[in-house]
This record gives structure tokens, sequence and C-alpha cells, in this order.
């Protein structure tokens, strides 16, 4: 495939995850012109993986109090840009009698969140508060009754794939290009300088050449590999982490408990399902390959078992995985790393143009971004100041209430609360845009429309069904794909002209997926289920036979964010 010719930005950023996005914003809000490349899809990596909690990290007080002040007010400011998508997580910790020294420990845990309410109030939680015994379990019925009682705080949580594209859509309103499958697999030079990037389309094979004075590296859990490519170092101490995904909302609140190695883990009322996380390990492994095991199944059950008793039988629906880009430190156990972020200019090690930025959370992900915005300004000698604080997502500004319009399609108000959860005040543009079929429900589980399928592939780039997935929550819910996934796929196909091989690749890439993340949590009558399930759809779909051997991305169409420009 040729190369095309060259095209000039003032950056180039590599990583569609949070901070990629978000320093694609703030750079494109302050004027510059701005290419963004992500390898897979926007949130597909440790941004898509995450407990989906904008929290404080109570439990960096003591040994990164940094981070809990940072993250806190940053969540306040994220809740200011996208009031749609933020919604409040409650959490009770409740004390077990078996608990050494229970009485003391209990009052020492009120003191501990009482320290807690002073950042609390940066990002609107409301103050903790100590309950009896009688109080948490008639708030959460589930609880283990031998406990001596509890203490709450609140949390704010968010939807962690609208967040990314959200801050996408943003970037590209403000005039970013955002080219999603695009692989940075080279760093242009000129003498030692950085000066842009060879990025290949992985569905075309077209290689673009990016020329920008500034290129970010923002690749998460795979910087390392990106700064190599200029022959510099980042050094990361990757930390593993899994969910478990349950059918619905299974606790009213989120629930704290110890795991064996005393670490703290939660089940959390997340969306429409419950989540329960999360482990961190040392991950020596490829980025790229991911899957939950047994033993961190049951590490998690184990823990989770001891205050919330029925947890077993309730029905998983799979697994998710990913990888903190954590920075690099020789000796603490995992859990005690800091979630500081760091900013690498590479000029010092014979690479400048280059800059990187790791560490970090998902809830000071627009701090960071600012932080990391200025440095490339400073370089770029651009003084304007940073309104991304200011300034509304798409759909974050204003009535997020449906028009009558929707009130006539007869769906159901949990429907439209979904939609505008999603959407903000641009729900109703959702509808409009579909005519005819705005009010056809593509999967009742979560619930998803169709109007809402055809927008995120006409508007916010989606070209896969696992990207449908992660813009709409398709296939997310309790059927995991089994009972939308054809319907979707026509959709995808009549809105991006795909061919049947196409289609089926899709249909059969996204059963790979959702399989391989349902497995590691099935056994007995549910894995039997999921056998059958799977059979029907290659034997009646007759995906084998059709040699359906390609991934999606090789077989998808062509870049619909481009397509928008
Ligand atoms: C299990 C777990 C739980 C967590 N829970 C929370 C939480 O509840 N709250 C919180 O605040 N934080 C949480 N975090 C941390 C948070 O998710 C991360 O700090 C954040 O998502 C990192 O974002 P990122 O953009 O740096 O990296 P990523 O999201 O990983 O993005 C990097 C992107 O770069 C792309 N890329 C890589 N190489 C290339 C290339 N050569 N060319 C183009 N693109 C490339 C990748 O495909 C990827 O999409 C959690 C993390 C994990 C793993």
């Amino acid at each position: 495939m040729a190369e095309a010719r060259p095209l000039s930005f003032d950056v180039v950023v590599i990583g569609g995850g949070v901070n990629g996005t978000g320093v694609a914003r703030d750079c494109a809000m302050r004027g510059l012109k701005v290419a963004l490349v992500e390898k897979s899809d926007l949130a597909s990596g440790a941004s898509g993986a995450n407990s989906g909690m904008i929290h404080g990290g109570a439990r960096y007080l003591l040994h990164d109090l940094s981070v809990t002040k940072m993250s806190c007010l940053d969540s306040g400011y994220i809740q200011r840009i996208a009031p749609h998508l933020c919604f409040r997580i409650p959490f009770i910790v409740p004390m077990l009698e078996s608990t050494p020294r229970a009485k003391m420990m209990l009052e020492l845990m009120e003191v501990y969140f009482e320290a807690y309410d002073v950042y609390q109030r940066h990002k609107n939680a409301r103050s903790s508060t100590r309950l009896t015994k009688e109080e948490v379990l008639q708030l959460e019925p589930g609880i283990n009754e031998a406990i001596i009682g509890g203490v709450t705080f609140d949390e704010w949580g968010i939807d962690p794939f609208r967040l990314c594209v959200s801050n996408a859509l943003s970037a590209r309103d403000h005039g970013a290009t955002i080219l999603t499958y695009h692989e940075a697999e080279a760093l242009l030079r000129d003498g030692e300088a950085v000066v842009g990037v060879r990025a290949r389309d992985l569905v075309t094979g077209e290689v673009l050449t990016l020329q920008a004075p500034v290129v970010a590296n923002l690749a998460g859990p795979w910087a390392p590999r990106v700064a190599a490519l200029a022959g510099a170092e980042v050094k990361l101490r990757p930390g593993k982490g899994i969910h478990l995904v349950y059918d619905r909302r299974i606790t009213n609140y989120a629930i704290v408990a110890a795991a064996i190695d005393d670490r703290q883990i939660f089940l959390e009322p997340h969306e429409n399902s419950t989540i329960l996380g999360t482990t961190d390990d040392d991950y020596y492994g490829d980025p790229d390959e991911l899957w939950a095991t047994e033993d961190e199944i049951e590490y998690l059950l184990q823990a989770i078992e001891t205050v919330f008793p029925s947890i077993r039988q309730h029905r998983v629906v799979r697994t998710f995985v990913g990888v903190r880009p954590t920075i690099f430190e020789y000796g603490p156990v995992e859990d005690k790393l800091t979630r500081d972020h760091r900013i690498v200019d590479h000029a010092g090690s014979g690479a400048p143009g280059l800059v990187t930025m790791t560490g970090g959370k998902l809830a000071a992900y627009r701090l960071m971004s600012e932080e990391m915005t200025d440095a490339i300004c400073g370089r770029l000698g651009n003084h304007a100041r940073c309104t991304t604080h200011e300034v509304p997502f798409p759909g974050g500004d204003g009535d997020a209430s449906l028009p009558e319009l929707a009130q006539q399609l007869k769906l159901s108000p949990y429907a439209l609360r979904r939609l505008a959860y999603r959407h903000g005040s641009g729900a109703a543009a959702v509808l409009e845009q579909a005519g005819e079929t705005a009010g056809t429900q593509v999967c009742r589980c979560e619930p998803v429309l169709e109007a809402e399928l055809r927008w995120s592939i006409r508007n916010e780039g989606a070209r896969t069904l696992d990207d449908l997935r992660r813009r709409t929550r398709l296939a997310m819910g309790p059927c995991q794909g089994f009972r939308c996934i054809a319907k979707a796929a026509e959709i995808l196909r009549q809105e991006l002209e795909l061919s049947e091989p196409q289609l089926l690749a899709q249909v059969l890439d996204l059963l790979q997926q959702r399989h391989r993340g349902k497995a590691p949590a099935l056994a007995g009558a549910s894995l039997a289920q999921e056998e059958l399930h799977q059979a029907r759809y290659f034997l009646l779909g007759d995906l084998a036979r059709q040699g359906c051997s390609g991934s999606a991305t090789d077989t998808a169409a062509k870049n619909t964010w481009e397509r928008e420009q």
C-alpha cells in the first residue's frame, strides 16, 4: 500500500484512552492542530477496563495524599462538564465481629473517613456516617449479620467508554483529527528530534505520515513500547486487575471487604449491573493478551463472601481485565505503589519532541491532561489557558429530559432514561435523526435502541460491533449479545455497506470476545448453557463454514471518524 502525502499538525497524540482523548481535547481547545492515533478503538485499553469510578481513592489517604486531593478535585470538575454521565455510588464498610479488636477498629474507621470527608467536598460527596448493625442491615439486607456496625462514604461512578468518546467528540468539534484503528508504527526523526508519527490504518493498510513538532505518548501500558520506537526508555510496573460483572444490580450500596491478604475489594452497583473488583498483580505479559484466571476469580469471591454471603448464588455474566500503567518502583507490594502520574520530556535522553505521561487515575485524567497540555504548549509557545473544566462535553450543557417526540414512541421510561444518560441533552437529536425507527429496541436487557446504534455509526466513529458495545452498552447486559447481535449486525451492514463475509466476521469477533470474558467465570449449568448458545450461532448461523477467521477490524469498513470530517 502506497504512503499518502504527509499531513502537518502541531501535535500528534498516540493513544485513545482517557489521557490521550483528554490531551487531544485540551490541545484542540487551546487552538492547536491535533491528530490522535489509536491502534484499536477509543477506551479499548485500561480506560475501558477499570472500576468506573471517578473517586478520591480513600485508601491513598495514608501514603498518597496528593493523589486523593487531586482525584477529588478533578472528580468535581468532571461532574461539572459531564453531569449526565456521573452517578453517585454510596459505599458501606461493614465491620465484622470476627475482626481483631473490632470495636476499636470501627472507631478508627470512623475517624479515618472523617479525615477523608475533608477532601470529599471537592467532589460533591456526602459526609461519612457511622451506622449501627441494625442500620447497616436495613440498608443492605444481604450483608452478613455477624457485624457490629459500619461506616458509609460516598463516591461517584461514570461510564468510562462514554467519557473517552465524549472527550474525542469534543476534540473533534474543536478541529482535532481522530484516527481509530491506526497504529503508530514508527516515529519520524530529523536528526535526534522526533518530528511526527508514521501510522498504519489497520483496516486498509494505508500508511499515513503525520508530521508534528511534538508527539505525545499516551499509550498507557504500551507507553514503553512507543517510547522504544525513539530509542527512549519508559519504565512501568504494570498491575493487572480483573472484575466480575453480575446480572443487574444485586445491591443498592457498594460494599467493601478485606481480601485474604488484607487488600480492600468491593462489590459495586454500576449502571445496570454489579461489578466485583478488583485484583492488583504485577503483570509481565503482553497488554494485548489478557484474561481472568480461576485463581483471581476465587480470590474476589472468597473476599466478598465474608460480608455478602449469598454472592455465589448470583449470576456472573462476564469478566473484564485491564492493566494499570503504574509508575515503576522496586520494592513495594502492588497495592502500595503510587497512583501519581509522571510527565517525561525525552529531550534529555536523545529524543526531543517526544513527551510521555504515565501513571495516574481515571478520576484525575483532566487535571493530568491539563498538565501535559501545559508542557506541550510550553514547547510550542502557545499561551492559551485551559478551559476543559469549564466547557461541557457535547450533551453536558443542558436539559437532558426528552421532548414530546420521545413520549410518543411508546418506549419504556427506563429506555429513555438510559438514552438520556448516555447522550445528555443530545438524546433528542439521536431520536430525531432515526425518524421512523426511533422507537425500535435492539436489545431489551440494557436496553439499546436502533436509533442509538445508527447515531453511533454516523456520528461517533463506531466501525465494529465491539465499537457499538463500548458506545451504547450493546451486548453488555445479561444476554451478552445472544439476543441482540444479529439485529445490530444488520444495522451495521446497512450503515457501512458491509459485505456478507465482513458482517459474519464482525459477529464472530464479538461472540469470541464475549466468550473470552465469560468462560473463566462459568461452571456447571451456566457453562452448559453457554456452550449451547455458542453451538446455536455456529451451527444455525453457519459461522464456522463461512470461513470467518479474520478479525472484525480486518474487514471493517472505512473509518467513520474520517467520513465525518
Ligand atoms: C483494573 C483497573 C481498575 C481501575 N480502576 C480505576 C478506578 O475505578 N478509578 C480510577 O480513577 N482509575 C482506575 N484505574 C486506572 C485508570 O483506568 C487508568 O489510569 C487510565 O485508564 C489510564 O488511561 P490511559 O489513557 O493512560 O491508558 P489506556 O486507556 O490504556 O490507553 C492507551 C491506549 O493507547 C493505545 N495504543 C497503544 N499503543 C499504540 C500505538 N502504537 N499506536 C496507537 N495507539 C496505541 C492502546 O490501544 C490504548 O487504547 C483502574 C485501572 C485498572 C487496570
